[in-house]
């Protein structure tokens, strides 16, 4: 009789996987049609559900994966068409910036709309600034964020301030924090969880672990929760979208969307448009229609050949 149990993907290794079960860590295979598929959507990834069989106290077979709540998407940035799913079942991402050198808008605006284009919630988090001489005007300044629903945090891995709002942000939940390297990723998880020698995004591990050489991808316990730490988070920066996603990864512009006389409007140059009208009447904030331009911009110069 086949005793059917359910878990949680906490890692990948190549063919195995480990499940999180009921009693502990079970190390499985691919059993049947998952096996025969070495990548799309019927491939387990970090974060899955998924139902397994016991052939011994610690060795398993996955025979199916559960309904995906959410999934991290990576699209090509040379041909957004082309798409792997990195992480399942994630709650949040945490986007963490440097205050100080001064953030630059338009890569933050980049890293949320990777965000929104998987469905994901993400939170900002503005590091150092105990390095930030007017935290005020630095609020003032972000606000903008907390209008398009973001919330923002203000840490320091260095004072701790803002360490315990993070953990409450961060507590039960499965997180995925990103941001470019050098911002404090690892200061910031270090103090809110001493010791856990993590990879994140494109941080090298204080351990030196085969940054290299390893295509694990694991969740992280952390908080009550888990952090999601893969190779292919390194490069979230710079995903690619596909164009006509684009818009609804701008909060801000969803509500025009469908409004513009073409309905394939890309809202660049198209008469009709709802999306630069509302720019020009100020309902969407130039800057970040901008940021919205450049990256569609940018995306359709990088594949011309
Ligand atoms: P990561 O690449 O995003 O993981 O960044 P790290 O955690 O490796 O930090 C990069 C550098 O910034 C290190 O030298 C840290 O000591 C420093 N750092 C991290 N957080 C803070 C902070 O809140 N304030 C200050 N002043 N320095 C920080
Ligand atoms: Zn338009």
């Amino acid at each position: 009789m086949r005793i059917l149990e359910e878990g949680l993907v906490i890692r990948t290794l190549g063919a195995a996987y480990d499940v999180q079960g009921p009693d502990g860590v079970v190390r499985c295979v691919l059993r049947g049609r998952l096996r025969r598929q070495t990548e799309g959507p019927q491939r387990p990834v970090i974060g899955d559900r998924v139902q397994f069989e016991r052939v011994s106290p610690k060795e398993g077979a996955i025979i199916a994966i559960l309904p995906r709540r959410t999934a991290l998407v990576r699209r090509e940035p040379l041909d957004p068409e082309k798409a792997h799913v990195i992480a399942a079942n994630l709650d949040q991402i945490v986007a963490v910036f440097a205050a100080v050198p001064e953030p630059d808008l338009f890569q933050i605006d980049r890293y949320l709309a990777v965000a929104e284009a998987s469905g994901l919630p993400a939170l900002l988090v503005l590091n150092k600034i105990d390095l930030a001489e007017d935290l005020s005007a630095l609020r003032e300044r972000f606000a903008e964020y907390e209008e398009l629903g973001y919330p923002v945090l203000y840490t320091s891995a260095v004072t701790g301030a803002g360490l315990e709002a993070l953990r409450e942000r961060v507590r039960g939940k499965i997180s995925a924090f990103i941001g470019p390297s050098g911002v404090g990723k690892s200061s910031l998880l270090n103090a809110l969880q001493p010791g856990l020698g993590l990879r994140v995004g494109s941080i090298n591990p204080r351990t030196g672990m085969g940054r290299h050489t390893t295509t694990r991808s694991e969740l992280i316990p952390f908080e009550g929760g888990y952090l999601a730490d893969t190779p292919g988070l390194r490069d979230i920066g710079v995903w690619g979208i596909r164009p006509e996603d684009l818009a609804a990864c701008f909060p801000e512009m969803r509500p025009y969307i469908g409004r513009c006389e073409f309905s394939d409007c890309l809202h660049l140059e198209e008469p009709g448009c709802a999306v630069r009208r509302a720019v020009a009447r100020g309902e969407i904030r130039r800057r970040r229609y901008e940021s919205y331009r450049r990256i569609l911009i940018e995306q359709q110069a990088a594949r011309a050949p």
